[in-house]
This record gives C-alpha cells, sequence and structure tokens, in this order.
C-alpha cells in the first residue's frame, strides 16, 4: 500500500483548515443529523465528546475531489466568464458568521440571477451513479444560509442561488438547479444552529440520521456512542401514573398506524414497480430520459459461511478467533391493539 498511504498521508496534511468551526454550526453542517454535528463540534471538549468508532475511516476522497476542482476549474471558469462581477470565490473566498450560523459561500455573481439581481453560485460535483432528478435537500438548505448571511452581512442582497454539480467523471456535464432565497428558512436553520450548539447533553437533540432510515448513519464516525445512547434504558424503575399511561398509550397508537399506512406504502410501491416493468416491457423500452432508467444489475457477491464453517471443521480448522459479536441492541415491543380506545394525553404543563 505504497502509493495508499502516501495519498492519506498528503490529504490529512493538506486538507482547509477553517477558523474556529467549534463555535458555529456551518451552512453545509446545519442540514445534517444534529446530534452527529453536536457531537463533531464538541471533539475537543472532555465533558461533552464521545469517542469516534475504532473502525471509523474519514472518506476524504469526494471531498478532496470536490475542492480541487473547485479551485482548478469551476472558479477559474468562473472568473474568466463574469470577471470583477465574481465576488467572494477562490482566493477571495470568506467565511461569514451570525450568531451560532456560518458560511463559507463558493462565490456570487453581481447581476446574474434570472432577472438581473445578484446570485449566489455553489460549486458539487456528483458521482455518475447519483440520481440528481433534484437537487440534494442537504445542499438546498446550505444554499439558503449562504444568501441569508450575505443579504445579512454585506451591502449583496443575492435573491437566487444557482446551485451546479459536475458529473464527477464527464465535467461537461454539469446540472443546474435555481434555488430562490426563503427568509424563513433562513431563520429555521438560525434556531436550528443554537439548538445544536447550546445543547447540554447529545441526548437533547434527536438522532435524526437513524429516524430518517439511517444513511446518514453510515458515513457517521459516533455509530457506537449513537447506539449506547438511543438504547439506553431508565436508571431508576418507575412507577407509570395513569396520566402517563394515557401519553404512552397515546403513542403506541400512533407507532401502530404508522406501522399500518408503511406496510400499506410499501404494498402500493411494489404494486406501481411492477406495473411499471410490465408496461416499459410490453413497449420495449428501457429509458425515457429524465423519468425512467431500467437496468440490470449484477449479482452481489458474497461467502456462503455455513459451508465455509464446515469445510473448516472438516479440515480441523478451529474458527473461534474469527468470531465476532455484533453490538448489542434493544426491543421495543409495542403491544397495544390498534383498536383500543384511549384518552388524549394532556399537555406536560396542563398536567402539572
Ligand atoms: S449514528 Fe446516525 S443518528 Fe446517530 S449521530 Fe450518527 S448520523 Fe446521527
Amino acid at each position: 500500500m505504497l502509493i495508499a498511504t502516501a495519498m492519506n498521508a498528503y490529504a490529512a496534511s493538506s486538507g482547509r483548515v477553517f477558523a474556529d468551526r467549534a463555535s458555529t454550526v456551518g451552512a453545509s453542517e446545519v442540514g445534517q443529523c444534529a446530534r452527529k454535528v453536536y457531537w463533531l463540534k464538541n471533539e475537543d471538549d472532555p465533558q461533552h465528546a464521545a469517542a469516534r468508532d475504532p473502525d471509523y475511516q474519514d472518506g476524504w476522497g469526494a471531498r478532496m475531489r470536490g475542492s480541487i476542482y473547485e479551485n482548478h476549474f469551476w472558479e477559474p471558469a468562473l472568473r474568466q466568464a463574469y470577471g470583477k462581477l465574481l465576488l467572494f470565490a477562490g482566493s477571495e473566498q470568506q467565511t461569514f458568521a451570525s450568531g451560532f450560523l456560518s458560511a463559507t459561500p463558493d462565490g456570487l455573481i453581481v447581476g446574474g440571477g434570472p432577472d438581473g439581481e445578484d446570485c449566489m453560485v455553489e460549486c458539487k460535483t456528483a458521482d455518475p451513479r447519483t440520481n440528481l432528478s433534484e437537487a440534494k435537500a442537504e445542499n438546498v438548505y446550505q444554499t439558503h444560509v449562504q444568501m441569508g448571511l450575505i443579504r445579512e452581512l454585506t451591502p449583496w442582497k443575492p435573491t437566487h442561488s444557482i446551485l451546479s454539480y459536475t458529473d464527477a467523471s464527464f465535467w461537461n456535464e454539469v446540472k443546474e438547479f435555481v434555488i430562490p432565497f426563503d427568509q424563513r428558512i433562513f431563520e429555521t436553520a438560525k434556531r436550528r444552529a443554537a439548538e445544536i450548539i447550546t445543547a447540554k447533553h447529545a441526548s437533547d437533540l434527536k438522532p435524526e440520521g437513524w429516524i430518517a432510515g439511517g444513511r446518514e448513519c453510515d458515513y457517521c464516525p459516533f455509530t457506537r456512542a449513537c447506539g449506547i445512547e438511543r438504547r439506553k434504558g431508565p436508571s431508576v424503575e418507575g412507577v407509570p401514573d395513569p396520566q402517563f399511561v394515557a401519553e404512552m398509550a397515546g403513542l403506541a397508537k400512533a407507532i401502530k398506524a404508522c406501522e399500518a399506512a408503511a406496510k400499506g406504502n410499501d404494498t402500493r410501491l411494489r404494486e406501481l414497480q411492477d406495473e411499471m416493468r410490465n408496461r416499459l416491457r410490453q413497449k420495449g423500452v428501457r429509458k425515457i430520459p429524465g423519468v425512467v432508467t431500467w437496468s440490470a444489475v449484477k449479482g452481489r457477491s458474497g461467502w456462503d459461511n455455513k459451508a465455509i464453517r464446515e469445510a473448516a471443521e472438516q479440515a480441523g480448522i478451529d474458527l473461534s478467533p474469527f468470531n465476532t459479536v455484533g453490538e448489542p441492541t434493544d426491543r421495543l415491543m409495542v403491544t397495544i391493539s390498534a383498536s383500543t380506545d384511549v384518552e388524549e394525553p394532556q399537555a406536560a404543563n396542563e398536567a402539572a
């Protein structure tokens, strides 16, 4: 691993260093899982830090690809086209901060908006396999924060942001999304940043990555700490009073209703997918640009663990040193029937 080792070391030493990132939440961070961002901000705080997963590896490749592309192609290309009308880009890039929120935009083009207003420009590169039928939600959020901070802190009042995604393989393929500024989203981002920075404990913030299905957790350094936090039971055994029983019964019924709706949705989804496949097959069509692409995917290669174990036993090989035990988990069994009548739980302040 001669080359890979050198590249890893170089990436670690040449990463961009942002000043005092711990006291604000950046525009690219504010749309991420709040609990993860809290731990990232507190990594140097012995009281609030969480240990990174021992097997976590920082995948720097996409980040490095983006910044090299931005600095050596995207910004020079925009500079050539817009000259002095391009602000806050390349060597003029600046970090703007207000309260607990900050942003380092990629640029602003004076008079570059749809009706000649000022507009922000944001550079992204995208893996060719990414489905970009719409801009990524976290990137859209980022553009609102950038526009909001520029509007608040400079004389420039951008009304739109052009969010561009360049295909990482074919740089001539660029998708652009025009995002109109929304002050309410900016205000929400400000409140959210304050909640994250002023939280006293990670458990004050929801595990949003996990709630959203876990895709973000696949790249999170804190899955172990988060799992421990989520599974943590009560430290003392209490006796539920009637008010609390009613509150939990309400929650339990809501969970049951969601489960039933998800099952129904899943069935309908498969039904629609099957119908689409049938119609495409009948018409002999595999691709309708901008609508659907139907392609074959190679089967994943895997291992037949049972056969390997049997072969090892027959060969007299002891496999116990390779035995691993997964992270402990928990089980939340909701046993209420969907038809049980429950009283609406009173709000906490009414109950007090
Ligand atoms: S594991 Fe998932 S839910 Fe937990 S902090 Fe990380 S991203 Fe958030």
